[in-house]
């Protein structure tokens, strides 16, 4: 079996568009609908019929161009159970723990409350690819709107566990923003300072940060690292535990600039 190609472009202003494809079958998912012509544009390019949307939430810039683009290619659309009066055009519904075939491939879908009470994240382990949308970024996490800064740190940390060579695709652009706050409270990481670089430098070119992997955000992630001596001494909080140590980041990214 080969691989799925994974096509990944900026629409929006700092939104992932995502299209998975598997030469085989034909079959094309869009990871969320963020712009229906500009996915729309990018499927021309490549030739492919968009058969699958995955939503991931019901954020407007997640599932906008959904209605469209089923009436363009009657695409099924896949998402979460528990916000599923919020997924325009919504036929099969998923939540966290189960698992379908898509392509071939098993798709397990993990519960990822805190961004939004349903947000889900979709793993084709087979292809070692996550789509963490707006629960996992590159060097951060998603604000936290409807659920508990308890529940977004179960959320991110049952991520953490994939196989580290795992690829993370999310659902914006943010990483240098990321960067800067991740320096704040952990500048000693040398593994945070040249990824940091790297960055600046991708950015600059207008090239994408994104996917990162399990193993990158590991090394640098402040949000995954809630256990390093120098966060917590930044922090002034030697002995509290993972969750405070998240809640805490998670407050001070929210005020941060
Ligand atoms: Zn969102």
């Amino acid at each position: 079996m080969s691989h799925l190609e994974m096509h990944q472009f900026i629409c929006r202003s700092d939104n992932y568009g995502l299209l998975v494809h598997d030469h085989q079958s034909g079959a094309t998912a869009s990871i969320d609908a963020p712009d229906a012509a500009a996915i729309e544009r990018e499927l021309k390019a490549r030739g492919w019929q968009l058969t699958h949307i995955f939503n991931t939430h019901h954020h407007a810039d997640h599932v906008e161009g959904n209605l469209a683009l089923r009436q363009q290619f009657g695409c099924q659309i896949i998402g979460p159970k528990e916000e599923a009066d919020r997924i325009p055009g919504i036929r099969k519904q998923v939540a966290g723990g189960e698992a379908f075939t898509w392509a071939g491939r098993e798709v397990k879908v993990y519960a990822c409350p805190g961004h939004t009470k349903g947000h889900i994240a979709y793993h084709i382990s087979s292809e070692f690819s996550l789509f963490a949308a707006d629960t996992l970024f590159s060097l951060g996490c998603g604000r936290v709107f409807e659920g508990t800064l308890e529940e977004m740190f179960q959320s991110v940390s049952q991520l953490k566990k994939l196989s580290p060579s795992t690829y993370i695709y999310c659902g914006h652009e943010y990483t240098e923003a990321n960067a800067k706050f991740a320096l704040t409270v952990e500048p000693g990481n040398m593994a945070l300072q040249q990824r940091a670089g790297i960055v600046t430098k991708l950015r600059q070119e207008g090239k994408m940060t994104c996917p990162t992997t399990i193993a990158e955000e590991l090394k640098t992630n402040p949000f995954l690292r809630t256990d390093s001596p120098e966060i917590r001494r930044i922090l002034k909080m030697e002995n509290a535990s993972d969750a405070e140590i998240f809640a805490e980041l998670r407050r001070r990214k929210d005020n941060f600039k």
